[in-house]
């Protein structure tokens, strides 16, 4: 279609020698995954497929990766960057992306979501002593005081909107989101279950 073939004339392949760099990033969690190379072939496939072609510098070819492990990437969406020399590539991994068996080609250091981020700080106080943190105290008291605190915070953040106080409502909404990552921890679920629900009700919703 149009958009697809505006985004492939649109980089700038003369100063890449032919070959983009694209980073791979998972769609729902943020994390990048891998770096790979497209060029204008691999580029045109993985939009008319939908499945991540790079073209492999090793074995000197068109690559979809997941072609022999299984473990390919869903397509979600492909950007350009500033100045059109690289690639923002989003998916939905079937599978662990590096041949390693890992979920990233990075162990440390990946780009985590500041929500994310956030969520291992909450999980990682459970079990402390409930002196030591007002998280810890939460966990400490259980499930029910976490449930309570949450309902106050959705009331509040409620009331915010209602009075038009904006200051407040940032407020509240963040104690509210805050409160709901601690209830999702001890309930042993994570931002992920969540946002694999929603995406999973947006991809119902595009079909009707
Ligand atoms: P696959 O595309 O997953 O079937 O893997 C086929 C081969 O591609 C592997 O044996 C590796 O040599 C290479 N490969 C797979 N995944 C990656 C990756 N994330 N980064 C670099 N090379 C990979
Ligand atoms: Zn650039
Ligand atoms: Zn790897
Ligand atoms: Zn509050």
């Amino acid at each position: 279609d149009k958009a697809s073939t505006d985004l492939v004339n649109g980089l700038d392949w003369e100063k890449q020698q032919g070959l983009i760099p694209a980073v791979v990033q998972n769609h729902l969690s943020g994390k990048v995954l891998m770096l790979g190379y497209m060029d204008k072939a691999a580029l045109e496939q993985t939009l008319a497929t939908g499945d991540v072609t790079f073209f492999s510098r090793s074995k000197q070819r068109l690559w979809t990766k997941g072609e022999t492990s299984g473990h390919t990437l869903k397509l979600v969406a492909v950007d350009k960057d500033c100045d059109n020399d690289s690639l923002l590539v989003q998916v939905l991994p079937n599978g662990p992306t590096c041949h390693k068996g890992t979920e990233s080609c990075w162990l440390d250091g990946q780009a985590h979501p500041f929500l994310n981020n956030l969520a291992e700080l909450i999980a990682s106080r459970k079990g402390q002593s409930p002196e030591s943190s007002y998280t810890a105290s939460l966990f400490a008291r259980g499930t029910k005081r976490i449930a309570q605190k949450v309902g106050e915070e959705g009331l509040e953040t409620a009331l915010a909107a209602a009075t038009h106080d904006k200051e407040e409502l940032i407020n509240e909404a963040s104690d509210l989101i805050y409160h709901l990552l601690v209830l999702l921890e001890d309930q042993q679920l994570s931002l992920s279950d969540i946002t694999a629900n929603l995406l999973a009700r947006h991809q119902k919703a595009q079909r009707k």
